[in-house]
């Protein structure tokens, strides 16, 4: 019943359960009645837009691939797709979704204790309350396996010390799960720190170019008190901290795919309508050529994004696999915003026409989850067996 996808030219639908199809048409109507309409305002005054929220928690996405805890136990791909009709309309609304979702209360569900994941994860789930999830520090970005955050034990639980930079949600985040260094064993040791814990505060990054209604924060963490009931008990190195990387890598991955499916969108419909030379722009063949190109692209990226979907569900996904999508499809992202921008002309510099919007986003997404370098450098890794992170001695 909904009007024809344009950028969806090889018929993904098709290749999708009626379930996930459902659940498609569901998040593309509330993105763009209730969402569509404001999102250039709010990211033009970088604020966030709390009143979508209960919109956002009723799509019953929250949790995505997580089952039980009133967590929605979507399939991988159902909630790659929902990723993807967010981000079409608006990057920083998925982003807000995935760090919450993807990558905090997987992070619970993978690595937290029982008790933990029935306390936390049903509230998360609605969205009533939101969570936040720190690794990256001022002085480790790519670096992220030598955070120096200290985490020492006590009477009773844990002293968090030190700094986070760039953590989305944290400004408002009611649960930040946060990496830090054991001081007895010299390893990364997982936490759940509450909103206004005694000694922690959250300072809203400001000047963003990209992703402006994201709410980044830099944490600092002073003589921070978590008792042992909030550590979590399956994070005992860095390693765990790279396998909820790699998982929540496939639906970052579909962040740039629903952005690149907006921009086709948004190309194809002005292409049409506005005319120069008594003729459509979309009668000049150079124009055509890159509208086709662009199509390819998202053509391109939905399927590899599809692939991985079906190699995570067969078990067969390797973190080489992830990183490479995500790797890959950013920068195909990249090439379809800057050829959508140029298709807009002047226009495609404003962010009311969305293109201009998306060329921005991209960008840090580019670089958050593992810049395009370090998941090179991962699949690099996978594929010859050399590591080569670490300038040669
Ligand atoms: P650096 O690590 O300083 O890298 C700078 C450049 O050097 C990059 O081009 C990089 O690719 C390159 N480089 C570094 N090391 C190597 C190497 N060995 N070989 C080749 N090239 C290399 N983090 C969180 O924990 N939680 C969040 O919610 C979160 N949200 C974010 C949201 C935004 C908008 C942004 C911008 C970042 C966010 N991050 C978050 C942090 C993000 O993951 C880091 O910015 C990213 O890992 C890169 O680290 P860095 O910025 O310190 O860059």
């Amino acid at each position: 019943s909904f009007p024809p996808c344009v950028s969806d030219y090889f018929q993904f639908d098709d290749l999708l359960s009626p379930d996930e199809q459902a659940l498609r048409w569901k998040v593309r109507s509330v993105m763009e009645k209730e969402v569509a309409p404001i999102m250039a305002e709010y990211w033009e005054k970088a604020k966030f837009p709390f009143h979508v929220i209960p919109s956002l928690g009723a799509l019953g996405i929250a949790g995505g691939t997580i089952r039980g805890y009133g967590c929605p136990g979507l399939s991988i791909t159902g909630s790659a797709i929902a990723t993807a009709e967010i981000a079409r309309v608006d990057a920083s609304c998925s982003t807000f979704i995935l760090v919450h979702s993807s990558l905090a209360m997987l992070t619970i569900a993978l690595c937290g204790s029982e008790a933990q994941k029935q306390k936390y994860l049903p509230s998360l789930a609605k969205l009533s309350t939101v969570a936040c999830w720190g690794l990256t520090e001022p002085d480790y970005g790519s670096d992220a396996s030598s955070v120096k955050t200290t985490a020492t034990k006590v009477g009773g639980g844990w002293i968090i010390e030190g700094q986070k930079r760039w953590i989305g949600n944290s400004t408002f985040a009611d649960l930040l799960v946060i990496f830090a260094r054991n001081t007895e064993t010299n390893q990364i040791n997982g936490f759940l720190i509450k909103k206004n814990a005694p000694g922690l505060t959250a300072t809203k990054i400001e000047n963003k170019i990209g992703l402006r209604i994201v709410q980044n924060g830099d944490i600092v963490m002073k003589k921070v008190f978590v008792p042992e009931e909030d550590r979590l008990p399956g994070v005992s190195s860095f390693q765990d901290t790279a396998k909820v990387l790699a998982v929540s890598r496939i639906i970052v991955s579909w962040q740039p795919i629903g952005i690149s499916m907006g921009i086709y969108d948004m190309c194809h419909r002005y292409l049409k309508e506005r005319k120069q030379f008594g003729a459509p722009l979309a009668a000049f063949q150079i124009n055509q050529q890159k509208l086709v190109q662009l199509l390819g692209n998202v053509q391109a990226m939905i399927l590899v994004g599809w692939r991985l979907c079906k190699l995570y569900e067969k078990g067969k996904m390797t973190p080489g696999h992830a990183s490479l999508g995500k790797s890959w499809i950013t920068a195909k992202a990249r090439e379809t915003a800057a050829i959508g921008r140029e298709l807009l002309g002047g226009n495609g510099i404003l962010s009311d026409f969305l293109v201009a919007k998306a060329f921005c986003d991209l960008e840090p997404i580019y670089t958050y989850e593992g810049t395009y370098d370090i998941n090179t450098l991962i699949t690099g890794r996978e594929v010859t067996g050399i590591a080569s992170f670490k300038p040669a001695s």
